[in-house]
């Protein structure tokens, strides 16, 4: 933890953002599991310290030092261009230049745990996507506590339950049990609209596992509803904004941990603020969309 407390320092020292924080230190727990290592591997025999640096990265001595190395990974940070608003993995591997683009999505749940616990207050509100959305405050729409379907001609392609986990998508605590409810469009990308009156609490850009979405909370409070795995750039909406049941939200879409075009959609009792921090526990959406008239 004193290697983590080193590298959020270092990073804030150069007047970044908590969401370089949180990437340097996922960063370091995927190149040394946070250790100042004092060996190479098979790929770098000269790498060195907390995040593998290689000789061309500094003298021996900044690469051993927790503070020194910091400063090296976030100014190769710094240097990547749109950093802020790329997949954290892929930010990482721009900034290491290492084999695999995708090695460090696994190490983001872990890093934003060590972060919210150092960072207090502020990290907390960190989103592990990384992006840095415009604030917007319109109600859209008349809000009459309907509810309507997710898409206009969509089906319902896949429960809330136990599943085996779909080949070609990442592992881990998501693998064997389906969080939420799918539905997709045959034959084209459809329109994902709210399914009921919601604020809109969350608007995430390209994250590992969840893509491109929205989080809501209905407005009794009752219920969050996340809406995910939309296409890039799609989001018609803005964090604080409060639409009526029908405001189309985005596009649908294939971004994050997904073999193809789909709207993954999860349910949490209550009013979450942000509900992938920590993982909250979802509920099965099946009864309620059933009393909708939606399934
Ligand atoms: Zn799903």
């Amino acid at each position: 933890m004193r290697n983590a407390a080193a590298i959020m320092k270092a990073a804030s020292d150069l007047g970044m953002p908590v969401a370089a924080q949180l990437i340097g230190v996922q960063a370091s727990i995927g190149e040394s599991t946070l250790r100042v290592i004092d060996f190479g591997d098979g790929a770098g025999p000269d790498s060195r310290g907390l995040f593998q640096q290689r000789d061309s990265w500094g003298p021996y001595a900044d690469r051993m030092d927790p503070a020194k190395s910091s400063a090296l990974f976030f100014k190769a940070l710094q240097r990547v261009e749109g950093w802020e608003s790329l997949e954290p993995t892929i930010a990482i591997h721009r900034a290491q230049r290492n084999a695999d683009p995708n090695h460090y999505t696994r190490f983001r749940p872990q890093a934003t745990e060590i972060v919210k616990a150092l960072g207090g207050e502020a990290a907390a509100l960190v989103d592990p996507s990384g992006a840095c959305p415009a604030a917007g405050n319109e109600v859209v729409g008349d809000l009459a506590g309907k509810w309507v379907r997710p898409m206009a001609e969509s089906i319902n392609t896949s429960g809330y339950g136990p599943r085996a986990a779909p080949a070609g998508t990442a592992g881990g605590v998501l693998a064997n049990f389906h969080y939420g409810i799918d539905f997709a469009t045959p034959g084209h990308a459809g329109t994902i609209v709210a399914v009921t009156d919601m604020k809109i609490v969350k608007v995430r850009n390209l994250d590992g596992l969840f893509g491109t979405g929205v989080t809501g909370q209905t407005t009794d409070g009752k219920l969050t509803i996340g809406m995910y795995h939309m296409e890039a750039g799609s989001v018609r909406v803005k964090e604080g904004d409060t639409v009526a049941a029908g405001t189309p939200l985005g596009t649908e879409g294939a971004t994050g941990n997904v073999t193809g075009r789909h709207l993954h959609m999860e349910f949490f009792a209550g009013a979450l603020p942000n509900p992938m921090i920590p993982i909250n526990a979802t509920i099965d959406p099946t009864p309620i969309l059933k009393e909708k008239g939606i399934l």
